[in-house]
């Protein structure tokens, strides 16, 4: 296949990223380059800097009369959910915006809006951007986080018989509107950092096969789901539940010790966690163990631009 012929699709978007990230070299400042949630940077002696950037696009993220306080939201609420995916806390965001000069100032300024939402309630700075002229709504949000090194959450370190959690009902994000209006997990993230030892963690945004995909390609692992326990938002199938993107909850692994003890937790933020199945040892093989008992091979598909 010559390379100046083959057009991207025929890749994938994780093919892109894999030949991008072929082609990158790091100095010794970068502990995780291309390849998780967010980049990990050393920076003190205990911390590091963590950074993360997401683009979103008019008519691919948002529909065109989506109201732009929620625009903004989700915008900023995408890259919290990555900084919260690695266990850390956000410092600063920087928001690139590409916005069509007939656009009203009032319309503008509700995008931001929803963005300081956001930044009060985590406690963060907007500090700085650019504008283009674009036909089409886009916004990248850039945005940098800070944590204690030791407590760096990756995709890679899921190891067989840990036991697989997820912090909400998954499922139907688009009709019911939640890609728009979901909380960050920064709270949840803080919680098992601070309270059990999760082996490895990602936010989901490409579904949960696809994503559980991610921390499994990492970590060289296996998965089993049990159906009856996973949780479903209110109009969802199990297929929407396992392959619909955008739900922006925590997929986590625990070791069993501490999974059980999450099981058991009595306070309102450890109740928030369902167990879904467990990590095995058949490396890139997911399963599903079906209400009837039944066992099946789960299909590795998720969510990807191209
Ligand atoms: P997430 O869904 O968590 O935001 P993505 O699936 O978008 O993550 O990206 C996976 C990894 O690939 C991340 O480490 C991200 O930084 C990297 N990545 C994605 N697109 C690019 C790109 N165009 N150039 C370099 N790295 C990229
Ligand atoms: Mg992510």
């Amino acid at each position: 296949m010559t390379q100046t012929k083959t057009t991207l699709k025929s890749i994938g978007e994780f093919g892109l990223i894999k030949e991008i990230s072929r082609l990158t070299r790091h100095s010794s400042s970068v502990i995780k380059g291309i390849g998780d949630d967010c980049a990990v940077l050393n920076w003190k002696k205990n911390h590091c800097l963590l950074l993360t950037t997401d683009m979103l696009r008019e008519n691919v993220h948002f529909k065109s009369n989506t109201p732009p306080r929620l625009i903004g939201y989700k915008a900023m609420a995408c890259s919290l959910s990555d900084i919260a995916a690695m266990g850390a806390l956000p410092v600063a965001a920087v928001v690139s915006l590409g916005i069509s000069p007939n656009k009203k100032i009032a319309f503008a300024k509700e995008v931001y809006r929803g963005m300081f939402s956001l930044a009060q309630k985590f406690h963060f700075n907007l500090v700085g951007g650019d504008t283009v002229r674009s036909d089409k709504l886009i916004i990248n949000v850039t945005l940098i986080g800070k944590a204690e090194r030791s407590r760096i959450v990756y995709r890679c370190g899921a190891k067989p018989g840990d036991m697989i959690f997820v912090s909400g009902p998954l499922g139907c994000s688009f009709p019911t509107q939640k890609h728009l209006t979901f909380m960050p997990r920064l709270e949840e993230s803080q919680y098992l950092i601070k309270n059990y030892d999760p082996t490895s963690m990602i936010d989901i945004s490409d579904g949960l096969v696809g994503d559980l995909g991610h921390i499994m390609e990492e970590s060289r692992v296996g998965a089993k789901l049990f159906e009856p326990f996973i949780p479903r938002n209110e109009r969802a199938t199990l297929s929407e539940a396992l392959y619909d993107g955008e739900d922006f909850e925590l997929l986590l692994t625990l070791p069993r010790k501490s999974g059980v003890k999450l099981l058991h937790a009595k306070d309102k933020i450890g109740k928030s966690f369902f167990y879904i199945g467990d990590v095995t040892t058949q490396k890139d093989r997911l399963i599903l163990v079906t209400t009837s008992g039944k066992i099946q091979h789960v299909k590795r598909t998720g969510y990807t631009h191209f």
